[in-house]
């Protein structure tokens, strides 16, 4: 393995040449795609806006050089972005990314999608909305923005995410309509839900230790370890619907590209009414949508 040595970084350099010089050094350690990255860090370390990176790229870097060179540093050694900035883009919305959270993924937006449509064409009116293993909060502030007329409750067995939920759901504005509770997935609920989602942990025990070292270092354990098979929480779940879904109510849930199949099954099997699977903006199985 070839070592990758941080680019360092003066108060009289320019924003155009460390903009180039972070580039070029996060290229060569395959750090990709490196010229977003770099522009990323580098709007995060001087506070200057996209375009002002460009209209404003003769000017020094002034106190920003030790930020940027802490950055660089940092992403270098394998740390992603999103956490070193301590955000996140998702559905549109700005979050945060806090630590032993786990960063919200792109491929996630589809079950955000999922259960949209399914609302509009159920025709749903003022939802009650379930998020299992909330995390940072992501999908629930997703559904809660794009639906002004939904009630949300998210729940996780972690305080990070709790907390994060709750930044999240400040920070987009969303209290009012958004609460979580801290507890052990649906042991403390009874009520019935309109809709419920989950990004529950889907990643065999077995293969944690493979996984790409920006997840495996940087994400939580409690958000990826699905057990054994992996398939754990959909058990859970799978009974869990008849009792927490409203007749006539839906549920998403995200799932490994290659547990579509187990996991219809294991829905079909409770004879919920019907069973479906999304794929993902590539072309990968991503979510089972439930509907009841
Ligand atoms: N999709 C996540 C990943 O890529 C896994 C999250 C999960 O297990 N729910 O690592």
């Amino acid at each position: 393995m070839t070592a990758n040595f941080a680019p360092a970084f003066a108060a009289d350099d320019t924003v155009s040449t460390a903009r180039r010089r972070l580039a070029r050094a996060l290229a060569t350690a395959g750090k990709e795609p490196a010229d977003l990255e770099a522009r990323i860090l580098l709007e995060t370390a001087t506070g200057l806006a996209a375009l002002a990176l460009l209209t404003r790229g003769d000017e020094t870097l002034g106190a920003a050089a030790e930020t940027l060179e802490k950055f660089a540093a940092r992403r270098l050694a394998g740390e992603p972005v999103n956490r070193i900035t301590g955000t996140t883009n998702f559905f549109g919305l700005d979050l945060t990314v806090a630590p032993n959270v786990l960063d919200p993924r792109a491929d996630t937006e589809i079950l955000v999608e999922t259960a949209l449509e399914l609302m509009a064409r159920k025709g749903f009116q003022n939802p009650r909305i379930l998020d299992l293993g909330v995390g940072s909060g992501a999908i629930l502030c997703a559904l809660l923005d794009s639906r002004p007329d939904a009630f949300g409750i998210g729940v996780d067995l972690s305080p990070h995410a709790c907390a994060a939920t709750q930044a999240n759901l400040a920070r987009c504005g969303l209290t009012s309509r958004g609460t979580v509770i801290r507890g052990d997935w649906t042991a403390a609920l009874s009520g019935r839900f309109d809709l419920i989602v989950s990004n529950p942990p889907y990643i065999r025990h077995a293969e944690i230790a493979e996984l790409d070292p920006e997840v495996r270092d940087h994400d939580p354990r409690l958000a990826l370890d699905g057990g054994p098979d992996g398939l754990a929480p959909y058990r859970l779940l799978s009974v869990e619907l008849a009792r927490l879904l409203r007749p006539g109510g839906v549920a998403c849930l995200e799932i490994g590209w290659l547990q579509g199949a187990e996991v219809s099954a294991l829905f079909r099997a409770k004879s919920l009414a019907q069973v479906s699977c999304r794929r993902d903006h590539g072309g990968r199985d991503r979510v089972i949508a439930i509907e009841s």
